[in-house]
């Protein structure tokens, strides 16, 4: 069906025009999840309760009354977001039978606009990891040279190759790989992933989609599984720079049950047709030509902000000093925040749960060593042992100072005069399997996360747009920040790079 690769705008005009309903979408949508069941995107497919949406759309789209803004449109959800009466692991044992009694905020905003959610997305447990290779339910692989069968779209550039790799594939990314999959793989337009680190900025710059952590608050996590409060942000992923405002302008704004969220005056957004860049001041932070940071990357960096530079706005190179400690003062922040959510986890009251006889203390420990990962409880044990008494103020509360000194590098840059920040996002395209999964969890995250992991510590809007793909036929993508609040102009901006680098499009054969 050729309609799965179209953009959301295109395909709700055919939904309303009704040159395409609400039914044969989904049911395509769903055969393309199960065509590209080998891409392991999805932890669970939900069929039945879809073609039930999709039917009621259909009746609305028909009699024209109660039209959602996404009426019809197939989309898929991170299974860290509570979804009523469908389980929602969190890649995790742990979970793995748990069924919500309610729906996350974003989940329900998302049906009241009609949307037809097709399947709960994989992700590393709980959300932590960087590749979508640490789920219980196995990994997740990227599209591309996956073996799928697609050609690019290539605007006149020389051929890059499509072909499959041969046993070796490359990683998606993470922890949102699922999600970022779904939707380049056309089985969803839309999907919502979680980014506390860059779990969503970084899968959609390996698989060549638009990834959007919005400023923390403007949208509610309430029903988003907690892993680091703090910095938790409900994340959109979509192909195309307006689908992701149009899903923005549907899930953000203030939530009476979630005290950290605010109101915004996003719903409806609509960007510009043709953004221009006249008057804006792009800052290019020094630091974040790091180490390791590959050739290519720096090739595209430069590329867009010469392109950018040329058509009105203007560049300016800054310092962000303690942008080097953000991973670093993250180690110790996270494992606090995770010591003190996972408390939880006991198979008391939810969760698998492994019996012992003898001793309520043993029953919580042969659960939770039954229950979580490696990394998960590695995460929990340094952050009891950080929470220390003795320890508290040596870990915990100096990863504090250092976390307000990134947050100053932010304002100081913003009141300098500078609009926008322009950053790689990862330090390369995505990596093959062997040499990503020769690294251990934790080395993973120092260096997938080193330029996305600061905008969680500030707070600040952060998007992953697609530039180009390299000899590989790899996406390589970019990075632009704003300061909080300037979420829809953080979109005008991107969309101004999607449209001025047009990057190449697959199409599935
Ligand atoms: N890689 C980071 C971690 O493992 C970030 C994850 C995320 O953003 N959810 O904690």
């Amino acid at each position: 069906m050729n309609h799965l690769l179209g953009s959301v705008k295109d395909v709700l005009a055919c939904l309303r025009q009704g040159s395409v309903s609400a039914v044969e979408l989904a049911e395509a949508a769903l055969q393309q999840q199960e065509t590209m069941a080998r891409l392991n995107a999805f932890i669970s497919r939900t069929a039945e309760s879809a073609l039930k949406a999709a039917e009621k759309s259909q009746k609305r789209l028909e009699k024209k009354e109660n039209v959602g803004p996404l009426e019809g449109l197939p989309v898929a959800v991170k299974d860290n977001f509570c979804t009523a009466g469908i389980p929602t692991t969190c890649g995790s044992k742990m979970l793995q039978n748990y069924v919500p009694p309610y729906s996350a905020t974003v989940v329900r905003r998302l049906e009241r606009a009609g949307a037809v959610m097709i399947g709960k997305t994989n992700l590393d447990e709980f959300a932590m990891g960087s590749g979508t290779v640490d789920s219980s339910f196995g990994a997740t692989r990227n599209i591309y040279r996956s073996g799928v069968r697609y050609r690019v779209q290539t605007q006149g550039e020389s051929d890059v190759p499509t072909e499959g790799l041969d046993g070796d594939w490359y990683v998606a990314g993470g922890s949102s790989g699922g999600s970022a999959v779904a939707v380049a793989s056309g089985s969803a337009f839309l999907s919502l992933g979680s980014d506390t680190g860059g779990s969503v900025r970084n899968p959609a710059s390996y698989c060549g989609v638009v990834g959007m952590k919005p400023s923390y608050g403007v949208v509610p996590r309430m029903g988003l599984i907690s892993l680091v409060n703090s910095m938790d942000v409900p994340g959109l992923f979509g192909r195309y720079v307006d689908d992701v405002a149009t899903m923005l302008g549907v899930i953000a704004g203030l939530d009476s049950r979630d005290s950290t969220s605010v109101s915004s005056s996003l719903s409806n957004l609509k960007l510009p047709e043709e953004p221009r860049l006249d008057g804006l001041v792009v800052g290019i932070p020094r630091e974040y030509h790091c180490p390791g940071l590959s050739s290519e990357v720096v090739d595209v960096w430069t590329k867009v902000a010469d392109l950018m530079e040329d058509s009105g706005a203007e560049l300016r190179q800054v310092s962000m000093p303690h942008t080097k400690y953000s991973i670093l003062c993250y180690s110790v922040l996270n494992p606090c925040e995770v010591a003190s959510n996972f408390t939880r986890y006991t198979g008391v009251e939810y969760g698998h749960r492994v019996d012992a006889s003898h001793s309520m203390e043993a029953m919580y420990a042969l659960t939770r060593s039954a229950g979580l990962n490696d990394v998960v409880r590695g995460r929990i044990l340094a952050g009891n042992y950080f929470l220390l008494r003795e320890n508290k103020e040596k870990y915990y509360e100096q990863a504090l100072k250092v976390r307000r000194l990134i947050l100053q590098d932010f304002e100081n840059v913003w009141n300098s005069g500078v609009h926008f920040l322009l950053t790689p996002v990862t330090l390369s395209a995505a990596l093959r399997y062997s040499e990503f999964s020769s690294l251990d969890n934790r080395t993973q995250t120092a260096t997938q996360d080193i330029c996305t992991q600061a905008s969680n510590m500030a707070g600040v809007p952060a998007v992953t747009v697609p530039v180009s793909l390299n000899e590989e036929g790899l996406p390589l993508s970019l990075q632009l920040m704003a300061p909080r609040g300037e979420d829809a102009d953080l979109l005008s901006v991107a969309k101004w790079i999607e449209q001025h680098l047009k990057f190449p499009r697959l199409c599935i054969l």
